[in-house]
């Protein structure tokens, strides 16, 4: 991914009721890039958006007053039945999450083709042992060479006939091998939280759909982003389960990416299926997580992309500010002490939730 983004006033935003609304843009440093950013206006709303945040709107079917509640005392004539979400929360092991990312980018840069990358390969398969396993096995043709790339899908059954996808790249930057970068949000927690799903999912059939995790290979560019150099795993791997018929059965797919930034803001990727973000939304807020959700807002490219133009219902869940202005982005500064695990199991059990209620759809 690349990281070109920019803050303005989203007037025409109404839902879900969020107060803060940016548009922010990305991608590659091209000529293009320059042309879209000199058409945005350029009214920066921070200070816009930091006044209106304290207010916090309650759904139009909750009760707004507490003390109007209060002043009728009758109880109800029956007890009211208890509803869908009186389940409990799901939780993830957020210390156990934090302690993959930290043994993630303990090997280093992981560029597809290198010895790093193997070894975590490896890791990850150590991870995955006794769990149905689809490999995905291919070479890639890029402006830098031949890379072999290396999606890894791990498949938990359900009774349901359908499956959720959840994907998280485990690739860092090829052009970025040399510098000291070793993506620990990048590439480290989206690697990790996976592995923690495994975890929650393995060893039970799971009363709903059938939940498929996919490590994914070569998300970043090994030059410059553009629609052909950038999502090899991913593009791969769509092409192939629109060939075999899967993604017919795909009832939603959801990317993790930079999940750990303990500054976390989960940005609404416009590039998405709107009814499937409002369900992450409706996770979170059950949570009490809301406030780390969309504030902002606008179009990133990832690796749902090739499902979402094939049809399926797609959300990237990442937050694509990391540090002041996304500055720990793609360098040397993506590192552990940015991280939190707080993140991981805010993103961890809002995600478990949204498979819930998926499941009840
Ligand atoms: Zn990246």
């Amino acid at each position: 991914m690349e990281n070109r983004w920019k803050e303005t006033m989203n007037p025409t935003r109404t839902n879900p009721p969020r107060t803060k609304t940016q548009v922010f843009l990305r991608g590659p440093l091209c000529s293009l890039w320059l042309r879209i950013l000199s058409v945005v206006p350029l009214t920066l709303t921070l200070a816009t958006a930091a006044c209106n945040k304290p207010t916090t709107a309650a759904p139009a079917d909750q009760p707004t007053s507490v003390a109007a509640a209060n002043t009728t005392p009758e109880p109800p004539a029956t007890p009211a039945a208890p509803s869908p979400d009186s389940a409990p929360l799901p939780h993830i092991d957020a210390k156990r999450a934090i302690e993959y990312t930290r043994e993630v980018t303990a090997f280093g840069p992981r560029p597809m083709g290198s010895d790093n990358h193997k070894k975590l390969q490896r890791y990850i398969a150590d991870h995955l042992k006794g769990d149905q396993i689809e490999d995905d096995i291919f070479t890639a043709d890029t402006v830098e060479g031949k890379f072999p790339v290396h999606n890894i899908i791990a498949k938990f059954p359900g009774k349901k006939d359908g499956m959720i996808v959840i994907l998280g790249h485990y690739d860092t930057n090829y052009p970025l091998r040399n510098t000291g970068y070793v993506g620990a949000n990048d590439g480290g927690s989206s690697t990790a939280i996976l592995l923690e799903f495994a975890n929650q999912l393995r060893g039970k059939t799971r009363d709903g759909y059938s939940v498929w995790l996919a490590w994914t290979d070569g998300e970043e560019a090994v030059k410059t982003w553009s629609d052909t150099d950038s999502l090899y795993g991913a593009n791969h791997l769509a092409g192939k389960w629109e060939k075999d018929g899967t993604l017919k059965k795909i009832k939603a797919l959801m990317v993790m990416d930079m999940i750990a930034d303990a500054d976390l803001n989960i940005d609404r990727n416009l590039n998405g299926t709107p009814w499937l973000m409002d369900l992450i939304y409706d996770a979170a807020t059950r949570g009490g997580y809301q406030s780390h959700f969309y504030d902002r807002q606008g179009p990133i490219e990832d690796d749902h992309l090739p499902f979402l133009k094939r049809g399926v219902p797609c959300a990237d869940v990442i937050d694509l500010n990391y540090g002041y202005n996304n500055v720990f982005h793609h360098t040397p500064q993506d590192t552990m002490d940015k991280l939190s695990p707080k993140s991981l199991e805010i993103v961890g059990n809002t995600i478990l939730e949204t498979i819930r209620l998926l499941d009840q759809r």
